[in-house]
């Protein structure tokens, strides 16, 4: 007597569609023995399918037991079921239900990959060849007839050393000489051991069995013997566990069929990176232009020193209806506050105005600074050719003058101006040196000056004796002491209160430098709001397309775990292949969101600064959509039965 290989007891299976119940499976018993050949005869509709299934591990019964060596296999874990459907079932369906993207070899080889085996391109070549397809073994499915698709199949089912091969209606697309072909392979497992449960509802199939049940209606209407065999001596096989731990061969093949899925379906995932690529690259150009902008303002505003102090004149109220009046601020006034050596470093008066400059048959307006000889050193000034003026040639009212470097593009061109004369409205001025290249100021040209002695400009040119700006340098840093000494002196001075302070207006750099760094920061969030914004369009893109792209591929997530993947590993393959994309993704836009950085500072001249900060945040939020997005309805496909996913569309 052989041993029983399996033994179903009171199997029901029930559909209740809307308000009806529909009972397929009205309860069937059936056993059947190692090394049998069994064929399940029926008309359409009778359950015939529904009951391979339930005995394929594909799906499960409303109720009833399904024992295999006499263990209940329908209390069994995922990964359990996932070892019997690896190692003891083979599975062959009526679609064959191929990979298309991988060749006859690779599919083949998948079971393997479930079960940890070795060799295993070796040993689908193999049987390959014992199901006479070894001059096929890199054909695509698409390439291969429907016979020779079966083929394929069954060397699939076989590549585990299964005890049991179910085979659903193998031979249903296929023509009469294909389907002698399958069923001459499948008697030939038969003999070598192998268990054979096969449904049909053609009678010439059903005959190559050695027993023949019929159902009818969900229910077995008859059980008979067609053939006598010989005894097979049966092969213990112990049930145990899939280990749950991943092998390297595993997640190599995970890794590797993830890189091939990507490939196989360029357009698609050029799509899914597209969104990541221009969501990452604009956030990381974005922020680098709005942090460029305000470290350069931050740097321009140091570089001009913050312990700076500026005092001009103002207005103030005199009441009633005489409106406003000006107070002026003179050069005496100026020596008088440089007095106080404890607070003040050095003290600097200006006056401005524009001229008409002329050199040669050149001339051009520029603006005209009166300045002391400190100027050059409290506004880093000192020129880096030729020299600034001294504190002697500013008292004797020297027509000598520091000219700024667009002054000389427009006058001099490539000629040295340095010795040279130049006209300043009509008089004549030697230039001395050329001022260090300052860039634009806000609208206007920092390097469009030309800087002459205070006195001069005051007496000789300009003709004014109001001081138009004091500048201050601070010591150790007491700024609010000295603004307050400046406005209590100049107050003094003019005989006013402290209610008519506005007669004078007090700037220090540290205010300054507030102002501007609050509408850079203003600025660089809306940039980032904008970017950001860009990511979440992006980021809907990739979720669409992981959804679509997921929800297309539920069937090959019933194949994988008909063939003995666990839930486990359906996810792993997964999660390696929307990682894979969201980082190569994340790749490329970093690199193109750091060239267009680079490319706009060269071009524009804007200076810009990436941060690692948006380089994680934009990463990090696609990789974050894409993978969720990529795993989430792989996991709801995992937690669906083999079979209903097969089905779906
Ligand atoms: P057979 O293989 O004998 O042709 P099946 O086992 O495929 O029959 O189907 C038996 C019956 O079960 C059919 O009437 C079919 O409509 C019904 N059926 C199969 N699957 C489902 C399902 N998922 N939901 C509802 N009814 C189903």
């Amino acid at each position: 007597m052989n041993k029983t290989l399996l033994n179903i007891k009171n199997i029901t299976k029930v559909y209740n569609i809307g308000d009806n119940r529909l009972d397929i499976l009205k309860g069937i018993n059936l056993t059947v023995e190692e090394g049998e050949f069994v064929a399940i005869m029926g008309p359409s509709g009778s359950g015939k399918s529904t009951l391979m299934h339930i005995l394929g591990l594909l799906d499960r019964p409303t109720d009833g037991v399904y024992e295999i060596y006499g263990q209940n296999v329908l209390e069994f874990n995922d990964n359990q079921t996932a070892f019997l459907r690896s190692k003891i079932i083979g599975f062959v369906f009526q679609q064959y239900n191929l990979l298309n993207k991988m060749t006859a070899t690779d599919n083949v080889a998948l079971p393997m990959v479930y079960s940890g085996g070795t060799n295993r391109k070796e040993q689908a070549e193999k049987l390959l060849g014992e199901v006479g397809l070894s001059d096929r073994t890199e054909h695509k499915p698409t390439q291969l007839s429907g016979g020779q698709q079966q083929r394929v199949a069954i060397a699939r089912a076989l590549v585990n050393n299964p005890k049991i091969i179910f085979a659903d209606e193998p031979t249903g697309n296929l023509s009469s000489a294909q389907s002698d072909e399958i069923m001459q392979i499948l008697t030939d497992l038969n003999k070598k051991g192998i268990s054979i449960i096969l449904v049909t509802h053609e009678p010439d199939i059903a005959k190559w069995a050695d027993r023949l049940i019929t159902i009818k209606d969900g229910q077995v209407i008859g059980d008979t013997k067609q053939k006598e065999k010989e005894k097979i001596e049966p092969k213990p096989i112990k049930i145990e566990k899939n280990s749950s731990r991943l092998s390297f061969a595993e997640f190599a093949e995970n890794f590797f069929s993830a890189v091939r899925a990507i490939i196989s379906n360029k357009t698609r995932s050029v799509l899914t990176m597209l969104g990541i690529i221009i969501g990452v690259a604009s956030i990381i150009s974005m922020l680098a232009l709005g942090n460029g902008a305000q470290k350069s303002l931050e740097q321009q505003i140091t570089s001009m020193g913050t312990n700076l102090i500026y005092l001009m004149p103002g207005r103030y109220s005199v009441g009633g209806v005489a409106g406003t009046v000006v107070r002026r601020i003179y050069l005496k006034d100026v020596e008088a506050l440089a007095t106080n050596t404890e607070l003040i470093k050095n003290i600097d008066a200006n006056v401005s105005g524009s001229a008409q400059v002329v050199y040669g048959n050149k001339n051009t307006n520029t603006s005209i600074t009166g300045a002391t000889y400190v100027y050059q050193h409290m506004q880093n000034a000192v020129p880096q050719y030729g020299r600034f003026f001294t504190k002697n040639e500013d008292e004797s009212l020297a027509k000598v003058c520091v000219i700024g470097t667009t002054v000389v593009k427009n006058l001099f061109g490539n000629e040295n101006p340095v010795g040279k004369y130049i006209k300043i409205n009509r008089k004549q001025f030697r230039v001395i040196g050329i001022l260090p290249v300052k860039g634009a100021q806000g609208p206007r040209d920092g390097d469009d000056i030309i800087i002459v002695p205070l006195q001069t400009a005051m007496k000789r040119l300009l003709g004014t004796k109001y001081i138009s700006t004091v500048a201050v340098e601070v010591r150790d840093g007491k700024i609010s002491e000295t603004e307050t000494y400046l406005l209590k002196t100049m107050l003094e001075r003019n005989k006013l209160t402290s209610e008519q302070a506005d007669a004078f207006r007090i700037r220090n750099m540290s205010d300054m430098i507030k102002m501007l760094t609050t509408t850079t920061q203003t600025m660089t969030m809306l940039l980032g709001a904008v970017a950001g914004i860009s990511l979440i369009v992006g980021g809907i893109g990739i979720m669409n397309i992981m959804l679509v792209s997921v929800s297309e591929r539920t069937r090959e997530i019933g194949l994988r775990k008909a063939i003995g993947a666990t839930k486990v590993a359906v996810l792993l393959q997964f999660l390696i292949e929307s990682s894979v994309l969201s980082l190569l993704g994340g790749i490329l836009g970093v690199s193109l969101g750091v060239a267009i950085s680079f490319a706009v500072s060269k071009f524009a001249g804007w200076a810009v600064y990436v941060s690692s900060f948006s380089v994680i945040l934009s990463v990090g939020f696609s990789a974050f959509v894409g993978i969720v997005f990529g795993l989430w309805p792989a996991k709801k496909a995992s937690e669906l039965s083999p079979i209903e996913a097969l089905r779906a569309d």
